[in-house]
């Protein structure tokens, strides 16, 4: 066991309110691509903004098509050993919760409950109407999609239908925002997976632990701009770094287990 991968255990053995903001680096094992790791198809050809898709035809397009690649992948993805390893801190009772910048679904299938997870950028297994906001199962749509719809609206109102995901220029609702900050207000230890900290508003979650003092660790292949402030640095793939210290966890007794399950 590396020494760094010690300092971690030693760190978050205490703790009893973790919280862990994951982004595309912990799903990457799962055979997903995050935007911003090197040769990055999405650093040739960036996604479509919310302002583009709301206007240009051409661009929903260009979603629609982006997404039928990318749909594949993430409908093929299984949790890898670091999502396994969060819903293990769970089992724990140690878990206060995850926010995640991610919209594949893959903590909920690792067996994370729904209602301690937020997702800041919401979900790609649900459809929404950028008008309306009325959901719909993103399966139905991508069966009018296939069914050779090329620019779907909503039955209800007319606007444009997409996954229930945010898109660049798009604001994370306010009520999800305030959810994620409560959450980290409550941390006594904060865990970065797999973000490079560089969007927005996620970013501002780690910085708020450290104002209220709650330990950092940041476990990311690339360097973040936190690194500085963190405790502990793992520049490991979040599927061999983290799965160890989970398991030195599970060794330690923990009194207030159950109390922490809620
Ligand atoms: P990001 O800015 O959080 O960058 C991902 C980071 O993960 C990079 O710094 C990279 O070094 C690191 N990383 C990659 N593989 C890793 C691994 N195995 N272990 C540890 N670290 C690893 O995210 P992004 O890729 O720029 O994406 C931006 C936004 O796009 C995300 O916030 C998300 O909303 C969306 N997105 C979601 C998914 C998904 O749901 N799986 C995938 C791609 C993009």
């Amino acid at each position: 066991m590396s020494d760094v991968i010690e300092l971690a255990i030693e760190l978050i053995q205490p703790s009893r309110r973790i919280v862990a903001l994951t982004g595309a680096g912990i799903s990457t094992e799962s055979g997903i691509p995050d935007f911003r790791s090197p040769g990055s198809v999405w650093l040739q050809q960036p996604p479509v903004s919310y302002q583009d898709f709301i206007s240009k035809p051409e661009a929903r397009q260009q979603y629609w098509q982006t997404r039928r690649s990318l749909a594949g992948q993430v409908a093929g993805a299984k949790p890898n050993a670091a999502h396994y390893a969060l819903a293990e801190l769970e089992r724990l009772g140690i878990l206060l919760g995850i926010i995640t910048q991610n919209f594949d679904g893959l903590h909920q299938d690792a067996g994370n409950s729904p209602e301690r997870i937020v997702e800041l950028h919401g979900t790609s297994r649900e459809a929404a109407c950028t008008l309306c906001g009325a959901r719909s199962s993103m399966q139905q749509l991508q069966q009018r999609i296939d069914a050779g719809e090329i620019d779907p609206t909503c039955s209800l109102c007319g606007g444009y239908m997409k996954t229930a995901t945010i898109l660049f220029g798009q604001r994370v609702p306010e009520i999800v925002l305030t959810r994620a900050r409560a959450m980290t207000d409550e941390c006594d230890l904060f865990l970065v997976v797999g973000s490079s900290l560089q969007v927005t508003p996620a970013a501002a979650l780690p910085r708020l632990a450290l104002m209220k003092d709650a330990p950092l660790i940041i476990i990311n292949l690339q360097p973040t701009p936190l690194d500085d402030y963190a405790d502990v640095i793992l520049r490991e793939k979040a599927g061999v770094a983290l799965p160890p210290i989970v398991a030195a966890l599970s060794q330690v007794e923990y009194p207030l287990q159950e109390e922490g399950k809620q």
